[in-house]
């Protein structure tokens, strides 16, 4: 009797050894490193990052597939000349939910599409406040500007528009997009759980400012040309990690300045944005990535396009943007963590942006502030914001808070120039706004900042 256990626990270890064997065979070659690859530490336990933080938040995360069924036109380029044609990469939105000690929350959704039409924006909220009861100034919109996801149509349609395929699936796929997106949030609301936070950041240099040089002289050889690799750029990779109480990883909602833009193929992609999140959810079961887009507004990822690096595709750049981006994301999460305490505090208002042609309507614009107690600000701004956004709002608005700008949120109505830019000319200052536009937007940025005051 006294022999048998010990019979058995002889015997466990070879089966087990077999199975491992004939595991790492049906798994095949992805599985094997390879050679002189560093071998693969073993998973210890679970570990908050930063015990000192107190648990003392609930969050919750929600992820859908937004992948267009049918092969609809595609968003992002003038010159598409036909739908798109498969699919490489699925596209997804996703939620954060964020509750605070007070009870108050705030969801932030990103999604893998081209922007945030005004009418979206406005219908998701109204009934997100119907459903979930969160007031509007707590839900922030944001679009990653992918070029290889659907044309988005949320503007009435006529009885003829929708015997045309072009504009019938694209408004289908938009109406149907809001139903999710609503389904969404009331998931990622309903997952809350006591969470710490952590915030922190890094850096990443494939973004460059892909305007001309306009301080060049005109009969300077490279008075012409773009990319400027002395122009203006904002590197810097600001990560909010979110973990459960025993440490385990939960999501991480990171943001980066750059067009996603490396694709310009027939096929559905996330494009480097894509792909950053796709590797940060690899290998770790149940956590959300979520990109959050910067002021990209005059920003491209560089090298860009195949023939810049001869044998290397526009589909490979993509990948290896995504998988630099996510590297420094990875360093985010880690590198010196600041625990991010509440409480919540947010405020929203539109400013009305003129056109130089007195004749055209003004735009109602979106400005979005959400404090998370003194630790974080994040500033989301509509539309394709240049990168001196950005930069000024930081330096402006520096203090004990870490200061987070997002572009892409709430609204898509084109290109949104800075004076400078105005004043230079060039695509992104060709949408004919009045010389202003800049101080009317930060004017507003000012006010919302003072209006919440010190957390
Ligand atoms: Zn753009």
């Amino acid at each position: 009797m006294t022999n048998r256990p010990r019979i058995l626990s002889l015997r466990l270890p070879l089966f087990l050894a077999l199975s491992a064997g004939l595991g790492a065979l049906l798994l095949g070659a992805s599985t094997t490193p390879p050679p002189g690859a560093t071998p693969e530490p073993p998973a210890g336990p679970v570990k908050p990052l930063a015990p000192h933080v107190p648990a003392s938040w609930k969050a919750g995360q929600a992820s859908v597939v937004v992948t267009p069924d049918k092969f609809l036109w595609m968003a992002g380029y003038a010159g598409r000349t036909k739908p798109a044609e498969g699919k490489v990469q699925d596209l997804y939105a996703k939620a954060l939910a964020l509750e605070d000690m007070e009870g108050n929350r705030v969801v932030i959704v990103t999604m893998d599409l081209i922007g945030v039409p005004p009418s979206v924006r406005r219908n998701v909220a109204e009934r997100t406040e119907k459903a979930h009861g969160l007031p509007p100034a707590n839900l922030l919109l944001n679009a990653s500007h992918t070029h290889s996801g659907p044309q988005l149509r949320s503007s009435p349609v006529t009885e003829k528009d929708l015997e045309n395929p072009k504009i019938r699936d694209s408004y289908e796929f938009t109406q149907a997009l809001q139903d999710k997106l609503v389904h969404l949030i009331g998931e990622a609301l309903g997952h809350l759980e006591p969470a710490r936070l952590t915030w922190g950041h890094a850096r990443c240099g494939f973004a460059m400012n892909r305007r001309r040089n306009y301080s060049l002289a005109p009969e300077d050889p490279n008075a012409n040309k773009a990319p400027n690799p002395d122009g203006p750029v904002d590197h810097e990779v600001p990560a909010l990690r979110v973990e459960a109480e025993d440490g385990t990883l939960k999501s991480v909602l990171f943001g980066y300045a750059c067009h996603n833009t490396c694709l310009g193929f027939y096929n559905w992609c996330g494009d480097y944005a894509g792909y950053a999140q796709e590797y940060l959810q690899a290998n770790r079961p149940g956590f959300t990535a979520q990109f959050l887009n910067g002021c990209s507004g005059d920003q491209n990822p560089y090298p860009r396009r195949s023939g810049v690096v001869p044998g290397v595709t526009d589909l490979e750049l993509a990948q290896q943007h995504g998988r630099s981006l996510a590297n420094a994301v990875e360093m985010a999460l880690t590198a010196n963590p600041r625990g991010v305490t509440g409480p919540i505090r947010t405020a929203y208002d539109e400013v009305e942006l003129t056109y130089a042609k007195p004749e055209r309507p003004s735009h109602s614009y979106p400005v979005q502030i959400i404090q998370l107690g003194g630790d974080v600000t994040l500033v989301a701004l509509g539309s394709e914001v240049v990168v001196d956004y950005s930069l000024r709002l930081k330096k402006e608005l520096a203090g004990p808070a870490a200061v987070w700008v997002a572009g892409y949120s709430n609204d898509y109505t084109g290109y949104i120039p800075s004076q400078r830019v105005w004043k230079e000319g060039g695509y992104e200052a060709a949408a004919g706004w009045t010389e202003d536009v800049e101080d009317r937007i930060v004017k507003k940025v000012h006010a919302l900042h003072d209006q919440l005051g010190k957390p």
